[in-house]
Formats: C-alpha cells, sequence, structure tokens
C-alpha cells in the first residue's frame, strides 16, 4: 500500500520510484514531472517568441523597412526599395507557410546586388538583419573557391550561421546569409564548352541546392566534412540569401546589350544612356554573360545595382548615419571629456583623399584613422579639453609618407 503523502501528486509515482520528490505546501513533484514541466515551458515560450517574430514581420511594410535602412545607409535609393521589398516578400512567404492557404506557392527571393566596392552592399545586408533580428553572417565566395571545387565545401556557409545564433537550428533557418565577392567565383569565359573554368564553376554548381532549399549536413565546425564527424542537419528553404560583387567590367557586356537592343525595334531613341553610371541598367543577361551559370542566376531573381558614391554621399556618410564615422570619434573623445571638433574644410579633405583611393566609403575610415591617431594617443593623458582639426593639421597627418603607407594597406 502506497503511503499517504509520499507520493508525487503529479503522476503518482511513490518516493521509492522516483530520484527526487520535491515537498510543496499541499503536495509533492517528482524529478520526471519537473523534468516535463520544464520541458513545456521552454517549448511554450519559443511558440511565444516566434508568434512575437512573426507579429513584427507583418508590421513591418516595405516603406518601413527602407526608412530604417535610411537611417544607417546613405543614398542606394533604389537598391533599398528593391531589398526592402524583396525581404518583405520572403516573409510574408515565410508566414504563408504556416497558413491553410498553400494554393500559390511564393517562391523565394533571393537577392544579387552588383556595385562597386565599398558602396555599401554588406552594410545594407547587415542592416536588414538587424532590423529584422535574425541571425546573419558573411561569407567570402574566394575562400570557397581556395578550398578546391569539392562542392562539399559551400556548406561551411551554414556552419556560421549557426555559429551566429548559438546553433539554434530553426533560427538559423530563417536566417540571412550574405555572399560576398560572388563575382570572383564567375566562369572566366562565357563559352562553358571550351575553357571550363572548374573551380569557379564548380562551386556555383555547389550552391545552385543551397540556394534553393535543401536539407543539409553541416559540419559543426565549418571546414571540410570529414567521414566520421558529426553532421547538423539544416533546411535552407527559408534562409534569404543575398549576394554581392563589384562585377569589375560588367560595364561592357551592359552596353554591349544596350547597343545591340538599340538596333532592334520597339527600344524608344529618347531615352538618353546615362554612360557614367552604366550598373544601373544591370541585368540577369549581363550578370551571365560575366560568367554566372545561368542557373545560379535563376536562383537570385531579385537583381540590384549600388551607385558609385559621389562627394556628397562621402561627405553625409561621414556625418550623417546613425553610427556614423565621426559621431564614432566624437564618442570615443568624449569619454575623455575631449570636445572634437572638425574645420569644413577637413570634411572635403578627407572626401577628396577617400575619392582618389578608389574605395568607396572604406577608405574614409583609414583617412580619419591617420588623422586622429596622433591625438588618441596622446589626449587621454594631457589637460586638454578641446581637439580641433584644422585642414592643415589634417593634411600634416595625411603626409606622403603617411599615406603611402594607408595606400599600401587598403
Ligand atoms: P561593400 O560591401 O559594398 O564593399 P561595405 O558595405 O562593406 O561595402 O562598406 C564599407 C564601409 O563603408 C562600411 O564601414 C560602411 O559603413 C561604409 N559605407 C559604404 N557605403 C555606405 C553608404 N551608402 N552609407 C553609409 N555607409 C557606407
Amino acid at each position: 500500500m502506497k503511503e499517504k503523502g509520499t507520493n508525487c501528486s503529479f503522476c503518482g509515482r511513490t518516493k521509492l520510484e522516483t530520484d527526487v520528490l520535491i515537498a510543496g505546501t499541499t503536495g509533492h513533484i517528482c524529478n520526471v514531472c519537473i523534468t516535463q514541466a520544464h520541458d513545456i515551458i521552454t517549448e511554450e515560450m519559443e511558440h511565444n517568441t516566434r508568434e512575437g517574430l512573426e507579429e513584427d514581420l507583418t508590421l513591418l511594410k516595405p516603406i518601413e523597412i527602407k526608412a530604417h535602412l535610411d537611417d544607417f545607409v546613405i543614398g542606394q535609393d533604389h537598391a533599398k526599395k528593391v531589398l526592402a521589398v524583396a525581404v518583405y516578400n520572403h516573409y510574408k512567404r515565410l508566414l504563408q507557410e504556416g497558413s491553410k492557404d498553400q494554393e500559390v506557392e511564393i517562391e523565394k527571393s533571393n537577392i544579387m546586388m552588383v556595385g562597386k566596392t565599398g558602396t555599401g552592399k554588406t552594410l545594407l545586408a547587415r542592416s536588414i538583419a538587424k532590423m529584422l533580428n535574425v541571425p546573419f553572417t558573411i561569407v567570402d565566395a574566394t575562400v570557397l573557391t581556395e578550398a578546391g571545387y569539392v562542392g562539399e565545401d559551400v556548406e561551411g556557409i551554414l556552419s556560421r550561421l549557426l555559429q551566429a545564433c548559438d546553433f539554434d537550428v530553426e533560427l538559423a533557418e530563417r536566417g540571412i546569409v550574405f555572399i560576398d565577392e560572388i563575382d570572383k567565383i564567375a566562369r572566366k569565359s562565357d563559352n562553358p564548352s571550351i575553357t571550363r573554368d572548374v573551380s569557379g564553376e564548380g562551386v556555383q554548381q555547389a550552391m545552385l541546392k543551397l540556394l534553393e532549399g535543401t536539407v543539409v549536413n553541416v559540419p559543426p565546425q565549418g571546414g571540410r566534412k570529414h567521414p566520421d564527424q558529426k553532421y547538423i542537419k539544416v533546411n535552407t528553404k527559408n534562409i534569404l540569401f543575398i549576394c554581392g560583387g563589384a562585377f569589375d567590367g560588367i560595364e561592357r557586356h551592359i552596353r554591349n546589350r544596350m547597343n545591340t537592343n538599340a538596333l532592334g525595334f520597339g527600344n524608344s531613341t529618347d531615352e538618353q544612356i546615362d554612360e557614367t553610371n552604366l550598373l544601373q541598367y544591370v541585368s540577369p543577361q549581363d550578370v551571365k554573360s560575366f560568367g554566372i551559370i545561368p542557373e545560379l542566376i535563376g536562383r537570385l531573381p531579385v537583381v540590384t545595382h549600388l551607385n558609385p558614391l559621389d562627394k556628397e554621399a562621402l561627405r553625409n556618410i561621414l556625418t550623417e548615419p546613425k553610427n556614423s564615422l565621426i559621431k564614432q570619434y566624437r564618442k570615443l573623445f568624449e569619454m575623455d571629456d575631449v570636445v572634437l571638433k572638425l574645420d569644413d574644410d577637413v570634411y572635403e579633405l578627407i572626401v577628396d583623399k577617400a575619392e582618389e583611393f578608389q574605395l568607396g566609403a572604406r577608405g574614409l575610415r583609414s583617412i580619419c584613422e591617420a588623422i586622429m591617431v596622433d591625438a588618441m594617443f596622446e589626449l587621454p593623458s594631457s589637460e586638454e579639453k578641446e581637439f580641433i582639426i584644422t585642414k592643415a593639421y589634417a593634411e600634416e597627418k595625411l603626409s606622403h609618407k603617411k599615406l603611402r603607407q594607408l595606400r599600401a594597406v587598403s
């Protein structure tokens, strides 16, 4: 007969049948029931967070997504619009999956961004992931090429995504992957039958399934697969892939296509072609001519471009974004009770030098660093409460020798 008062009040197990029986004011609970209750709570909480995420997603309309991007990225209105719509549709697709209405299946809208280095491709992708609060990772396509043309290696992309969210597979399966330098794995010749550039094309082939959506065995530590390694299964169906590349020389393909089309009919000659920025006309066809295989292009249905940054954009990048470079330096000096002031013509100087480097906004940071490093070294130990940068001071810091070093580094 069971002794009254020493049974679990939930499952009825006797004290002897359990490892631990905890007494409450009016009953008892055993270790098995505690574990079960814990699992129920965790599941319930996860469910609630996901519902919350879905609500968030339905609330963010493309205009709001773009407005958010405006806080961090200067210019690039076209790319922002295209991205906002693609991301909005992507998450609409995720929401539709849970619903009963499955008649029209919305296809994935992976994105291809074409634009010179340092114009904001990575920044756009990163800002979107941050806004959506989903796992995000950046992978360099060139690394995939170096590892050889064995297809498995592309799965390492997902290892990084898993690492970005502490191996929460469900979260990773809704994440965003930015594949940079996709142009570097282009086929070197447009004619596949004669000169096969195996490394590039091999990686492109391997990426196809990943981009489209499949269950992948991911090596948790990345790198190459070993036969005796444990894998994590990740479904890439709902992962948004954004590819970016500078596609140096693609203008030639754009020009060729446009010239050929101009000879055909149905083309209005009133439309003037802006020769200074041919990238704005980029089409999937040009990306193909550049050496990306048609199957891969098919899986990146949204193609957009980023404009080269002009002086005004570079000037704005220095001060306008929420965490702009100058704001960051101001903050750093402020922490030592030093007020940072820059004369107007210093901004011009920085912008001119950045243009000279032809590294887009990427050059701005190293130029600012060269101007400020001495002050950042000395001021924390001094009594100075103000640091005024004049053009002469900046020019001196950017003397020829230092600039040469900068160039070498960039
Ligand atoms: P890309 O991926 O196109 O080569 P990044 O996005 O990595 O360039 O940009 C390099 C640096 O320049 C980053 O620090 C970024 O903050 C800044 N930057 C580039 N473009 C912009 C832009 N349009 N607006 C604000 N900052 C930018």
